[in-house]
């Protein structure tokens, strides 16, 4: 046995740590090769001394959170895989709330709304959890996730812990300081003010329908491919709308297909997996779309997804 996996052993006791695990079930594309090994996290203290057994024995770390925004490639993932579970959600009392990077969004989203807290029930239906929410900034009709933060506790990869104020957390429209610094979320707070719970349930009823009117939901896939162009960074011909999917639509790519993979027919910026698509096809046919938006409209669309592992 390595001595990685003896440390590991040691730590979190015989059965926790495994070897060889087959990643596509994790993710919401169903996609993705073998993480060398895998750990389930219980809490922020198990995340730190994962981080701190694979940092004394040189083994690179991935979080893998709800796997709803990644792209895991066929031959998987080299080191060690941290995929943080469970997790538990807490009234500061002061307006503010905060959840374990584990909790997932819509796990949050009920929480709040059972104890009468407003301000989160429109993200109802965002798959994920709160790690990725904040890494990635995840968006809502126009709204950033990043808004409603205070601030996030966060351990960099020395293992130093700290709270990090949203303001210095460099969050934009799919983006934040995480992106680079590869820092792990432990844990955010939230700002909430106070709801009457069934007010609150209606709204969240509405972003729930909202999605299953707009979205492929009965196909896996890992949501948005691309960001949407930014005016300021991106220049787009007269007339055409500022939107990744129409791009891909009006470049002639909806319904696209490479093996098991297909451009969504009901949105141009959704790949699903029909079956029995690879992780190579699925980056075959974003790079497709890509080059026939640059070729259509001098575009280059960049990718709201996150590749992990070899490609
Ligand atoms: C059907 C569908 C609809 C979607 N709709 C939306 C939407 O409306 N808005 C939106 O913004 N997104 C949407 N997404 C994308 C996705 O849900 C979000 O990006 C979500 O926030 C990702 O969270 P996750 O936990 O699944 O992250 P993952 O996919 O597991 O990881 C994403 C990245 O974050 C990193 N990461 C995860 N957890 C941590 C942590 N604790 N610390 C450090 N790094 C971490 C990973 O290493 C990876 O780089 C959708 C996806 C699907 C499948």
């Amino acid at each position: 046995m390595s001595t990685f996996a003896a440390a590991m052993q040691s730590a979190f006791g015989d059965d926790r740590v495994r070897a060889g695990v087959a990643l596509a079930p994790y993710t919401t594309f169903r996609v993705g090769g073998p993480a060398d090994w895998l750990i389930e996290t219980r809490s922020s203290d198990e995340i730190e001394s994962a981080l701190s057994v694979a940092r004394a024995a040189g083994v690179p770390v991935t979080i893998l959170g709800g796997g709803s925004n990644v792209l895991i490639a066929d031959a998987g993932v080299r080191g060690l895989v941290i995929r943080p579970r469970g997790g538990e959600v807490h009234d500061l009392g002061d307006g503010r709330v905060r959840a374990d990077a584990a909790v997932t969004i819509n796990g949050l989203v009920r929480w709040t709304i059972n104890h009468g807290r407003a301000g989160l029930e429109a993200w109802a239906g965002t798959p994920g959890t709160v790690g990725g929410a904040i890494v990635g900034n995840a968006h809502f009709g126009g709204r950033l996730i990043g808004d409603l933060v205070s601030e996030v506790r966060l351990i960099a990869r020395d293992g130093t812990r700290m709270d990090e104020p949203a303001k210095k957390l460099a969050f934009g429209y799919d983006r934040s300081r995480l992106q680079e610094s590869g820092e792990v979320v432990l844990s955010a707070v939230f700002r909430v003010t106070v709801g009457d719970p069934a007010a609150l349930r209606v709204i969240a009823r509405e972003s729930l329908a909202f999605r299953k009117r707009t979205q492929p939901l009965d196909t896996p896939s890992a949501g948005c491919i691309f960001q949407n162009p930014e005016p300021g960074r991106d220049v787009l011909p007269d007339g055409v709308p500022w939107s990744a999917g129409a791009l891909v639509d009006r470049a002639g790519l909806k319904g696209a297909k490479v093996g098991g993979a297909r451009v969504s027919r009901a949105h141009g910026n959704f790949i699903v997996n029909e079956g029995r698509a690879s992780a190579a096809e699925i980056r075959d046919l974003i790079d497709r779309c890509k080059v026939a938006v640059r070729n259509r409209f001098g575009v280059d669309l960049r990718e709201e997804i996150v590749y992990l592992g070899d490609f």
